[in-house]
């Protein structure tokens, strides 16, 4: 088959690449037929890390990027109770081990077996865990780890329900965000606009979209958000809130000066969830953040324990994810796609590529 494959920091090329086969008879085989990119894929386009294993500067065996990725169901293997053959699927973007306590429940992003070594991780970001930016995908215990594209769901939304709106619904749920809350969003990529709408969709009363970036942060403005540059950000909110600060802010940035924006702006007792993947040396300000006295959460979504109560929102459209898809490619275009996502060029938010 053809696809995007690792080669090194801003080496990400279409090519040949074997055919998955089915190792464990609760796997099944997708037909890719859209897919995206995340903006964590990015760290490893940059050659930094992710977690405590994963060095991408290094050298490391071949493997296809992506987790983000809709498709049809070709192969099914015998243990596979829930899908069959022809049926059209959303994947979590993760692999756990697939019968712990944690991954029956559906997060799978707190396996037993992360960190311990092996394969438990994301699609499409270490070797031996191959993604779906390729004509074929290898969908791991497809009965916990996948769902099939629910009516009235388009397949930009499927796609975002892979991994960017249910990041995004985390970051408000971690946050505690509760009706009529100040939240404050840092960082427009799509993660931080889906976290933005989905504050809005549970009943925020107002949601500050913080970004640089004047295309980004006034996408916000289409569904209620409230843009602001980082610059007018601390006095604006200040001024709304009588001096109080915001409820709760969701950091979808990860780095230090966001973090160091995010407890300036919240009020005594508030909540901060960052979403943002941190970087090592990352520092955030401790001492402030307990005499405030903050609730704080750093984590990655577990997805597919988020899609019970995700779905509906999309389905009854109080979350609908317009304008997050900027730019349309081939998978064959897939180098370009990276780059210019990467680029931040043409007013890209996030791309789609179709096979
Ligand atoms: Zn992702
Ligand atoms: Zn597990």
């Amino acid at each position: 088959m053809k696809a995007l494959v690792f080669n090194g920091p801003k080496n990400i090329q279409y090519e040949s690449f074997d055919d998955p086969i089915i190792t464990n008879n609760r796997n099944l085989i997708l037909k890719v037929e859209k897919c995206s990119i995340c903006g964590s894929d990015l760290h490893m386009y940059h050659g930094d890390v992710i977690g405590t294993k994963l060095d991408y500067s290094q050298p490391m065996p071949k493997f296809c990027t992506g987790h983000e990725t809709i498709g049809e169901v070709v192969e099914v293997g015998s243990g596979v109770s829930k899908h069959m053959i022809g049926d059209r699927l959303v994947i979590a973007g993760g692999k756990g081990c697939g019968q712990c306590k944690r991954c029956l429940r559906g997060e799978i992003n707190l396996c037993e077996q992360s960190g311990l070594g092996g394969d438990v991780g994301a699609y499409g970001i270490m070797p031996g865990l191959n993604g779906g930016h390729a004509e074929y995908l290898e969908v791991h215990f497809a009965d916990i780890s996948a769902v099939k594209i629910p009516g009235g769901v388009s397949d930009e939304q499927a796609i975002l329900l892979t991994d960017a709106l249910a990041t995004g619904y985390y970051g408000v749920k971690m946050a505690n965000v509760k009706p009529g809350d100040s939240v404050a969003v840092i960082g427009q990529g799509p993660v931080g606009l889906m976290a933005a709408e989905a504050a809005l969709a549970v009943g925020a009363s107002r949601v500050y979209c913080i970004d640089p970036d004047e295309a980004r942060r006034n996408l916000s403005a289409h569904f209620g958000g409230i843009p602001l540059s980082p610059a007018e950000a601390i006095e604006r909110i200040r001024e709304d809130t009588n001096g109080i600060g915001i409820d709760a802010v969701i950091e979808a940035v990860g780095v230090g000066p966001t973090l160091k924006q995010a407890v300036r702006l919240l009020r005594w007792g508030g909540s901060l969830c960052v979403l943002g993947i941190l970087q090592k040396g990352t520092e955030l300000p401790l001492q402030i953040m307990q005499a405030k006295s903050l609730n704080f959460h750093a984590g990655i979504a577990g997805v597919v324990n988020l899609w019970e109560e995700l779905i509906p929102l999309v389905q009854g459209g109080r979350i609908q994810g317009k304008g997050v898809f900027t730019h349309e490619f081939s998978l064959a275009d897939g180098a370009e796609a990276f780059r210019l996502f990467d680029a931040h060029e043409d007013g890209v938010i996030k791309v789609m590529m179709t096979l």
